[in-house]
């Protein structure tokens, strides 16, 4: 079995220069890589094409069911292109932000002439106000604007330091005009709906609208649907995240544009509240950004690091994110089997240390009630796993909510639908031909439970399915069962 059998918290692993090739995506998959994540904020269409395939090829030859998530770049602000040496920026240095590939038409006398992306300085500059702050690469370069003109701005910088091409820029506190779906991101989600990515996350969300445009733009041009995952990175989404939960299929902490818009000591806090939110509504939550930083160029993390991954896990969250670490980073494979050992050793603890509340199931809902009691149930009779016999998926999902110890076992005969399940807590999916009634369907599940390895003859598991048709969303049932395989007739 690869390194993800008996863990419960998934890992997400961003592709780049450091993990591209068919064979090192295997790799990392065998070492327990769970979702694929493609950076849009980088790379060529073609270049994503083939890590498309690669992935899907890689995931069929280590037999596991892995998610490509598109991650859409959004009104991501970025400094212009600066030769090759960069500028070096002083306090005190009065700098004219201007648009890339234009003239500056106010003075540059006296004045460091820095060219911004061209699409954002018209919006940028009629937003903000004097003393509006403007942070430049991850917040280390630090300004206030002191006056503008549309389309160009002049700043101040308070603190300094050197600055390269296409560095990101911050304006924490400043309402933002820029529509949250650029042009470049609609032409990225096309590319990406023709592939048939599994999810598409959404930079930079500010409000419901900013995801149901999206979800429309998709409904509008393509049969395919992939789940859509909110990056909580703006203040705007910090303070009210439930409208935007509402209308999303899941939830990315982005903590790395967090931490520069509400400043590093909020992320923790933050984190917690909202993986508690995710986790009672049963939307999955990936915490990104900096788990193991250190590992970029290090073959171990920083304790800190270790505590981080750990911390994570006992909040309750669904899945761990790595970012250059995975991407660019020398160790690669390395971060990937440290997390999973992370996580694994955090999980022999969570029945002590979990935050994560308890919960009672919604009123009303029969799948609610039955995958809670089916948790319940397992608990009592020391059940070996839990089988959800499930098309879409819902019924696994809903039993995760209740963070059973036991393995979830989702069976399925979708591929696409399996593989939305790969960045959900605890899920394994295994996929059959078909999911139909048949006169003796507890020795189908007894038969697919031992060729899968996931029970041995006479354990007792859990099943819940929809009888007696197996329809959609018709699961009424719970069974304690005894596994015995059929003997086979022919
Ligand atoms: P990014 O998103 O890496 O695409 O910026 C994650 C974050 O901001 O933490
Ligand atoms: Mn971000």
């Amino acid at each position: 079995m690869h390194g993800s059998s008996r863990r419960k918290v998934k890992i997400v692993g961003t592709l780049g220069p450091s993990s591209n090739t068919q064979p090192q995506i295997e790799a990392l998959i065998r070492a327990g890589l769970d979702t694929a994540r493609l950076n849009f904020s980088h790379g060529t269409h073609d270049m994503h094409r083939q890590v498309f395939a690669s992935v899907r090829e890689a995931s069929k030859a280590a037999g596991k069911y892995v998610a490509v998530l598109q991650d859409l770049q959004g009104p991501k602000l970025r400094v212009g292109k600066l030769g090759p040496e960069g500028i070096v920026l002083k306090a005190g240095d009065e700098v004219l932000l201007y648009p890339e590939g234009t003239t500056p038409k106010s003075s540059t006398t006296g004045r460091i002439a820095l060219p911004i992306s061209a699409e954002i300085a018209g919006p940028l500059s009629k937003d903000v106000r004097k003393g509006s702050k403007i942070l430049f690469d991850d917040g280390k370069i630090f300004s206030e604007v002191k006056s503008a003109s549309p389309p160009e701005m002049v700043i101040e910088i308070q603190i300094g330091g050197k600055l390269t091409s296409n560095k990101g820029m911050n304006l924490p506190g400043t309402p933002l005009s820029l529509p949250a779906c650029t042009d470049k991101d609609l032409k990225d989600l096309k590319l990406g709906l023709e592939l048939g990515v599994d999810a598409v996350a959404l930079s930079f969300v500010r409000y419901p609208k900013d995801v149901t445009f999206v979800k429309e733009q998709i409904r509008k041009t393509s049969n395919h649907k992939p789940l859509i995952v909110s990056k909580i990175e703006r203040e705007e989404a910090v303070y009210t995240p439930e409208g935007i939960l509402e209308v999303s299929d899941g939830f990315m902490i982005a903590r790395g544009d967090m931490a520069v818009e509400l400043g590093a000591e909020k992320v923790p806090k933050i984190q917690k509240m909202l993986i508690r939110m995710c986790n009672e509504l049963g939307v999955p939550v990936i915490t990104a950004t900096q788990m193991l930083e250190s590992m970029i160029s290090s073959p171990t993390p920083t304790r800190a690091e270790a505590s981080d991954v750990a911390n994570a896990v006992f909040d309750g969250t669904d899945a761990v994110m790595l970012s250059a670490e995975s991407a660019s980073g020398q160790y690669p494979i390395n971060a990937v089997i440290t997390m999973s050992q992370i996580i694994m050793e955090a999980e022999t603890a969570t029945d002590r240390y979990s935050v994560h509340q308890p919960l009672t199931p919604i009123s009303g809902s029969v799948v609610e009630s039955i995958e809670y009691s089916a948790s319940k149930i397992a608990g009592h009779v020391g059940a070996r796993a839990i089988a959800c016999l499930t098309h879409s998926g819902m019924a696994a999902r809903t039993l995760a909510k209740y963070r059973p110890e036991i393995p979830i076992v989702a069976i399925m005969d979708s591929e696409a639908s399996l593989r939305k399940l790969a960045f959900v807590w605890g899920i394994e999916g295994v996929l059959i031909p078909e999911l139909v009634s048949t006169d003796d369907l507890f020795g189908m599940v007894s038969k697919v439970l031992v060729d899968n390895n996931r029970a041995d003859e006479d354990d007792i598991v859990v099943v819940t399915a929809g009888t007696p048709t197996l329809g959609r969303g018709t699961t009424n049932t719970i069974k304690v069962h005894q596994v015995k395989v059929p003997v086979s007739r022919s």
